[in-house]
């Protein structure tokens, strides 16, 4: 099969070049070419000699996404993208204007095989893991398209990425690579559903990342019902592997918590949720949750979603309530799917 370069560490992509007999400082070059220029193809790269280019042509492959279509948002100009991977399979990823920068949201996956009830990206179930590259040219894509520097990179559009962790790890890699695009290991967020083994894998790695755990119940049992998941890894283990991830990263974990109108949002959840987090260095994001066609959850109103804030900060939690972006466009969270509707 031929060799995706474009998912290589500069290293390994030494060792491509050496085993096709070229100089290793080519690798520098070619690097520079996929990962700040974004080229297309190895024809683009005018400073290797055309019988490199033919010699990588016939060897190796460098995943370029293509833009199916775009849509942006015309209340907050979020810009959502369908790609097309070079398989054909497709994904969505998002683009979000802040005051401090241009952040994007970008699929691991497509599809999802974490069957989370309120969730659109799971409805069709898993077709595959992203690699790094198709990762990476998400944000590549996404910026050349809008001429401007991305900043903050999020991963939590579709797929669970610690379902994808090797591929999740060499993509970081290479996105806050200095010869890459650089992006500061601050200004990026991997969001899991709680795949306990693995988020003890990524506090070992010691990278200085966001971690956001979805939560969206204070107890087991409602978890449950909630997310399939929680039927393998217990939530008071998980909050466990949460403190293990500071105390080993020095990072505080964000909790997201999905607000579903009777569901989870009363007084006796937030107590219980403050109950849970009790002492533990964290920062909660409460998202009323946003409504796909095929579940008749309903988002909770402003005043529950006022009350259940209060309530954990009552308990010196801090909280924050996510603007919810792109929602005319279904670009907000949990809407994101592998093909269009129409
Ligand atoms: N698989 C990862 C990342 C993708 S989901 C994870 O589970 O964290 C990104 C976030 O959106 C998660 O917190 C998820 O639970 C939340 N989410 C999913 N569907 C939603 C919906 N309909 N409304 C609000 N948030 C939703």
């Amino acid at each position: 099969m031929e060799q995706d370069v474009k998912s290589l560490n500069q290293k390994e992509l030494e060792a491509v070049l050496v085993s096709l007999g070229e100089k290793p400082f080519r690798a520098r070059q070619i690097y520079h070419w996929m990962h700040v220029r974004h080229a297309s193809s190895f024809d683009e790269m005018t400073d290797i000699s055309k019988a490199l280019q033919e010699k990588l042509k016939a060897g190796c492959q460098m995943p370029v996404l293509r833009q199916v279509t775009v849509q942006r948002s015309k209340l907050d100009g979020t810009m959502k993208y369908l790609f097309a991977l070079p398989d054909g399979n497709m994904v969505e990823s998002v683009r979000m204007k802040y005051k401090h920068g241009n952040s994007v949201c970008i699929s691991s996956q497509a599809g999802c095989r974490m069957g989370c009830r309120f969730c659109a990206s799971t409805l069709d179930g898993l077709a595959r893991s992203l690699t790094p590259a198709e990762m990476l040219d998400q944000v590549y894509r996404i910026q050349e398209d809008i001429g401007e520097r991305v900043s903050h990179v999020v991963v939590m559009g579709m797929g669970e990425p610690l379902d994808n962790y090797e591929n999740l790890i060499k993509f970081l890699e290479i996105l806050t690579d200095e010869n890459g695009l650089h992006i500061s290991q601050r200004n990026i967020t991997v969001s899991t559903c709680g795949i306990i083994p693995n988020m003890r894998r990524l506090a070992r790695e010691k990278l200085q990342i966001t971690l956001a755990v979805s939560l969206h119940a204070a107890t087991q049992e409602k978890r449950r019902e909630l997310m399939p998941v929680a039927n393998k890894y217990e939530i008071h283990e998980l909050v466990e592997a949460c403190r293990e991830y500071f105390a080993n990263t020095g990072r505080r974990v964000t909790f997201e918590y999905s607000l579903v109108s009777g569901v989870n949002d009363g007084a006796k959840d937030a107590v219980q949720l403050a109950g849970l987090l009790k002492g533990m260095n964290c920062h909660v994001n409460l998202i009323p949750v946003n409504p796909i066609r095929e579940r008749d959850y309903v988002q909770s109103g402003s005043r529950a979603v006022v009350a259940f804030k209060d309530k954990l900060e009552k308990y010196g939690i801090t909280v924050t309530v996510r603007r919810e972006m792109g929602r005319d466009i279904d670009g907000a969270c949990g809407q994101l799917r592998r093909r269009q509707i129409l």
